[in-house]
């Protein structure tokens, strides 16, 4: 572990400041302070990342990639400090500058290469395996521009890029010696060398990938693991820059800016499926890029014969969008290895894993066919050579049944089928919770798993709780410590022995005073962002995460909007004070989704103007959701709103952030919420809606009426109607859109039929909240019982199950 004392570090501080800056510490801007921090922080850390590898070289052991289009890492310089011990002598050595540690760690840009929750699980995931000393890096794009930034203006969602890189980025390395050449276009011939068949491929577009690396800090075990971001840059040796000359020039520079758009931006899309050739192009660069300098590095180093890269190798496929890291790695090893079809479909197989996340069916990925041969000759031959395989093998076990056997081909209907190609080529698939991956094998994929019934199995998502509890929560940690001891630190699930201070008066205090000081905390980020006051007394009434119809951030508007005209109508009525809060981003293209945003302020701007109701009920809607935003709302919550459709959340993540920051979840039974509930017991969460069986039959037998729900229900008419009688906004039509899916197209996601069960939950919310020992004691039971829900645990039985890797894995 790294030893730096207070005065060593001061000296070092002020020595690097002067490096870098050329000028005093006393002459610095607060933000050259952090910049001189974090510059020194990645000085202790090369040391280590250079050990670390040189170890993995020399001992040889088996090596995890974790192959993302996203990671949603947020800020890194707190999580550096805090894995590296250093926090805490870091904040008394700049103290004595006075300088405020908190302060400079919040100029910091967060890293934002992802959408949402499947970003941030890679995130959490490599954060754990270096914490757990498993070989583990990721690798992805290093985007030029990470997901958009998001300001609400007259109510409504507006978009602008986020130029994260403007300011230099110290956490980041770039490597030029080791880039590679990635090929798009262009035709395959096949000659015949001595017998044999071989591929050349010519004619094709040459794209230089650079990498960058990103130091992966364990918490205090000295090691240090890579992420790997690759850049696309034009390979200008391709090019004769004479011909320049003779009016080339603009060719040079169409290729030059077709090249750039490859890593050029994140695609601002949560689990819709986008049919963009560009998105193609993306997908296969940073894996042919990841996949060619992992065979490099293992030719080098590796201590074996490429045909045991199986036993050495562990490959992630983290979603559909890296799948052509399978044809990829069977190209380089039958056309640039020699070896034959099916010893490199071993190698492959046994090398490759696959996470499933989601069911949404327009988010399976697909290509169509012409496109993906024109971009991809040669991946394009194996894939058809895959599928060839596999549908021969499913003609022998399924004589005759030519529907089963085309609607589980990879290739069919004119495109190429991304979750059929990974689940064939994978020697593992899973879910992402116990409920997600039981649909997956008694739904969605159960052609595949009646066929592959071994290779199904489920890890239930974990967030990595260094950030999410240590760092977030700093004086929550302090609570769990001075109770139970620190054990919990390196054994989440040693969290356990806190239940039994649940029902401590002092402890129940403390709780309540360390809410009220996160709540503060929060109070004091929105005044200053957004000029918003919000009471730090009332109930903290949290739902933040993507905004999706499936979500149904609707069906918490309604009832905001349901109690407001109770509280209009009967202005004594006894509720708890609250402060109703939202965040997320839509996708630009997502026309309800930005509706969505825009009623919510509609409402927000009604009820917040409204004086008769103002003593009880607020609204505000936090701009730019994003991970360092998260750090701040999370602990800061009293009820945690989990309220998609039952079914479609895979697994969720904010759910577990909420509860082990000692939040109450109201929730469906979907995802991992229903692992929290049998953690936790029904005493203490609140649990509403359909069931899966109701929704599944919904779906299958059909049956539910929107229409109905109004006709039968005064107050579904009434807050249904509030959408376009001009109640919140003198423009009728403004949010049609939106009463038109809930009723005349009898909305997919229940919301209206979840309705009255969702108000009742809320009214028991509102009794538990009352009753202050009851209340208090429920959040102690969800902090003590969250610890298995850190990433620690779902990375060891990834690691354990399906990788084969890592210290627990050696000593079975
Ligand atoms: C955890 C997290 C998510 C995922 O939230 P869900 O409620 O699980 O969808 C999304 N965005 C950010 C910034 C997060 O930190």
């Amino acid at each position: 572990m790294l030893k730096v004392d207070k005065e060593t570090f001061k000296k070092d501080y002020e020595e690097k400041f002067i490096e870098i800056h050329g000028k005093d510490l006393s002459d610095g801007t607060d933000y050259n302070k952090y910049e001189a921090l974090a510059s020194l922080t990645r000085d202790y850390v090369v040391k280590m990342w250079i050990s670390t590898n040189k170890n993995y070289n020399f001992t040889g052991e088996k090596q995890v990639y974790y192959f993302s289009m996203e990671f949603l890492l947020g800020r890194l310089l707190g999580n550096a400090l805090l894995n590296l011990g250093i926090r805490d002598v870091c904040k008394e050595a700049l103290s004595d500058f006075n300088i405020d540690l908190n302060k400079l760690e919040a100029l910091e840009q967060d890293q934002g290469l992802g959408n949402g929750g499947l970003g941030r699980l890679a995130a959490c995931f490599l954060d754990s395996m270096a914490s757990l000393n498993i070989p583990g890096h990721g690798c992805g794009i290093r985007y030029k521009y990470g997901f958009f930034e998001q300001k609400i203006i007259n109510g409504m969602q507006i978009e602008t890029q986020d130029d994260w890189l403007k300011n230099n980025n110290v956490w980041e390395i770039k490597k030029p010696d080791k880039a590679q050449i990635v090929k798009f276009g262009g035709q395959v011939n096949t000659i015949s060398e001595n017998g044999n068949l071989k591929f050349v491929h010519t004619g094709y577009e040459a794209v230089l990938a650079v990498p960058y690396d990103v130091p992966i800090i364990g918490y205090e075990n000295n090691i240090v693991n890579n992420l790997r971001l690759w850049s696309a840059e034009p390979l200008y040796d391709e090019f004769d820059f004479s011909s320049f000359s003779r009016g080339e020039y603009l060719k040079a520079l169409e290729y030059k800016n077709s090249v750039e758009a490859i890593s050029q931006v994140l695609y601002p899309d949560d689990s819709v499926y986008e049919g963009k050739r560009l998105r193609l192009k993306q997908q296969y660069f940073f894996v042919s890029a990841g996949i060619q300098s992992i065979i490099r590095h293992f030719k080098v180093y590796g201590k074996a014969p490429l045909n045991d890269l199986d036993e050495k190798i562990a490959i992630h496929i983290n979603d559909t969008h890296p799948t052509l890291a399978i044809p990829e790695l069977m190209r380089i090893l039958m056309d640039e290895e020699g070896y034959g079809w099916d010893e490199a479909w071993r190698i492959t197989t046994n090398t490759m894993s696959y996470t499933n996340h989601t069911i949404l069916s327009e988010a399976l990925e697909k290509w169509p066919i012409d496109m993906f041969k024109k971009l991809l000759p040669r991946i394009y031959m194996i894939i058809e050579e895959i599928n060839r395989r596999f549908c021969e093998e499913l003609w022998n076990k399924y004589i005759g049944q030519w529907d089963k056997i085309s609607k589980m081909a990879i290739i069919a209907d004119g495109y190429v089928k991304m979750a059929h190609l990974a689940i064939v080529g994978s020697h593992s698939v899973n879910g992402v919770a116990k409920l997600h991956t039981e649909i997956l094998k008694k739904q969605e994929m159960k052609d595949f798993y009646y066929f592959y019934p071994n290779k199904f199995n489920n890890k239930t998502n974990g967030i990595t709780h260094r950030r999410w509890l240590i760092k977030a929560n700093p004086q929550l940690t302090t609570l769990i410590k001075d109770t139970i001891g620190d054990s919990f630190i390196k054994h989440p699930t040693d969290m356990e022995a806190f239940e039994r201070y649940a029902s401590d008066k002092e402890v129940q205090q403390r709780l309540h005073e360390i809410k009220i000081s996160n709540k503060k905390r929060f109070a004091e980020y929105l005044k200053e962002k957004q000029d918003i006051s919000i009471n730090p007394d009332s109930l903290f009434d949290v739902q933040v995460k993507r905004i999706h119809a499936y979500k149904r951030q609707i069906l918490n508007c309604l009832r905001i909007m349901e109690l407001y005209r109770k509280l209009i109508e009967n202005p004594n009525l006894d509720i708890v004070p609250k402060t109703f809060i939202f965040a997320g981003k839509a996708a630009p293209g997502y026309h309800l989704a930005k509706k969505t945003i825009e009623l919510i302020n509609a409402v927000a701007n009604k009820i917040n103007n409204d004086p008769r109701v103002n003593e009880k009920i607020k609204v505000v809607f936090v701009e730019n959701y994003k991970v360092s935003v998260a750090e701040l709302i999370v602990p800061a919550a009293d009820l945690s709103e989990q309220i998609s459709t039952t079914t479609k959340e895979a697994s969720g993540t904010s759910n577990m952030k909420f509860m082990m920051n000692g939040a109450v979840t109201i929730a469906t039974l979907d995802g991992a919420n229903i692992e929290i509930r049998d953690e936790v017991g029904d005493d203490n969460i609140i649990i509403f809606g359909l069931t899966e069986r109701e929704v599944l039959d919904y779906y299958h037998k059909g049956g539910y009426s929107a229409w109905d729900m109004v006709n039968r229900d005064y107050r579904i008419k009434q807050v249904t109607e509030d959408t376009i009688n001009g109640f919140y906004c003198s423009d009728k039509e403004r949010f049609r859109a939106i009463y038109e899916n809930l009723v005349t197209y009898n909305d997919e996601f229940f919301v209206l039929k979840d309705f009255d069960s969702y108000l009742k939950a809320q009214e028991r919310a509102d009794n538990l909240y009352k009753n202050f020992p009851k209340w208090q004691s429920m959040c102690a039971v969800n902090i003590a019982h969250s610890g298995i829900f850190s990433s620690d645990r779902t990375i060891q039985e990834y690691a354990t199950g399906i990788w084969g890797s890592g210290y627990l894995y050696k000593n079975l």
